[in-house]
């Protein structure tokens, strides 16, 4: 059997390799486009490639899975996160689980996990071509022709893993598939309010952020930066929000809990415990807020910092509880994070069989990882999901139902 691969990326050379060790006899050809396979898988997670996540922190795949989390839910029955361990211990590469539950190779170091893939695919004899662009594919009575450069070859069967992008150009071989428009996902936020600017550098723990008028909301650690706000609290609200987000060409008013979650009513009877004390409003405070912080909330309040907590009326009490639970910001834009980011939309999954990946209107062709509409929270989980996607592929390619 002759499979051609187009995107030499996480999910294409994981199928590779997975496709080689089923059917050994297959001739395998991964086209590349770009000049260096698995270029991204090289530069993700800073370099050390957090190439999956425990998932003992995920009660429901819609919190890991903004879009795709059922066929997720489906598919990792076919390839776990435990599963996925296994395979990288087997070749080699020893893993270490951080306290925040995402995985990473122990050496810290991305090439290990090129270089495992790549020196599997050329041990198994799987031929890769960068450079080499995929313009068109033709289904044909006995297969399908796949060209590049200038060439065509004939393959009996072509998997799809060219990955996410603004405008999905990689993709359009296939003209006809059903596109959920992509747009950005994983970003900060620019919120050009000075009273933040003063705050550069402070992170707040667990704090929940939503955007007003909508569902959309996140909780993390929220860091303040000299543009706006980013951290994870940030990054995980753009990513359920990211269409929301495009459409409102990112100006929203962003909701803050710089209480951890607590309620106005019990944030105003915590302020009203403080009311016993003679001692001045600035000198008194949830702990896990700075001295600057809280200044800079109660100037938001009006309330004025020579005041004492047992003088303090109650209206500006109340506006104190209201403005820490509930303060806004209207954002301007957004920022790459630490140049991270990852597409929503891409194939609509109507367009896919959820068990075996391949496309309903061109049989034969298969398709796997950002290229289709399922995108992730950061934290291992899109890494996962290219694995997952490219083994299942390569299962359905090597044993047909
Ligand atoms: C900077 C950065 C850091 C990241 N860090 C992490 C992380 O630590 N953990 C995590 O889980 N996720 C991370 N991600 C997301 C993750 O890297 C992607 O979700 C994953 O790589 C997607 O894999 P893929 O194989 O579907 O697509 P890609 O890895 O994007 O591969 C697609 C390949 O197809 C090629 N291609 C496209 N069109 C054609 C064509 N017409 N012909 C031939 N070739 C073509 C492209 O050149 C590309 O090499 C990060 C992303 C970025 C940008």
């Amino acid at each position: 059997m002759k499979v051609a691969i187009i995107g030499a990326g996480a999910a294409g050379c994981f199928c590779a390799v997975n496709l080689k060790r089923a059917l050994p006899d297959a001739e395998i050809t991964v086209l590349e486009r770009g000049r260096r396979p698995l270029a991204k898988v090289a530069i993700t997670g800073g370099g050390r490639c957090n190439l999956t996540n425990s998932f003992l922190e995920i009660n429901d795949l819609r919190e890991a899975y903004p879009r795709g989390a059922r066929l997720m839910q489906r598919l990792l029955r076919r390839f776990s996160p435990a599963e996925t361990m296994q395979w990288w211990e087997d070749e080699g590469v020893q893993l270490v689980t951080q306290a925040d539950q995402c995985v990473f190779p122990r050496s810290q170091n991305a090439m290990q996990i090129v270089d495992t893939l790549l020196q599997n695919m050329r041990r198994m004899g799987a031929r890769i071509l960068t450079e080499s662009k995929v313009t068109c594919i033709r289904p044909t009575d006995s297969g399908l022709d796949v060209s590049f450069n200038n060439t065509t070859e004939h393959f009996d069967k072509v998997v799809v893993t060219t990955g996410g992008s603004p405008r999905m150009e990689g993709l359009n071989f296939l003209p006809e598939l059903k596109i959920e428009q992509p747009v950005p996902s994983l970003f900060a936020l620019n919120a050009g309010d000075a009273p933040l600017h003063d705050l550069t550098g402070i992170v707040v723990e667990s704090t929940p952020v939503s955007i007003a008028g909508t569902k959309f909301k996140a909780t993390g650690d929220l860091l303040i930066t000299h543009f706006g706000l980013s951290g994870p609290a940030i990054l995980r609200l753009s990513s359920y929000a990211a269409r929301h987000l495009a459409e409102n060409n990112y100006r929203v008013t962003l909701c803050i809990n710089w209480m951890q979650g607590r309620t106005e009513d019990e944030v105003r009877s915590m302020l009203l415990d403080y009311g016993q004390s003679p001692r001045q409003v600035t000198n008194m405070h949830p702990h896990h807020l700075t001295a600057r912080h809280w200044s800079v909330l109660l100037a938001r309040a009006g309330v004025s910092e020579s005041r004492r907590w047992d003088t303090l009326p109650a209206k500006e009490l109340n506006r104190l509880a209201a403005v820490i639970t509930a303060d806004t910001y209207v954002t301007d834009g957004r920022r790459a994070y630490k140049a991270e980011f990852v597409t929503c939309g891409g194939v609509a999954l109507s367009e896919i069989d959820s068990n075996t990946l391949e496309s309903k209107r061109y049989p034969g062709i298969y398709l796997a990882g950002e290229v289709l509409d399922v995108d992730a929270i950061t934290g291992g989980f899109n890494l996962q999901a290219a694995w997952t996607m490219g083994y299942v592929v390569a299962k359905s390619i090597a044993q047909p139902q």
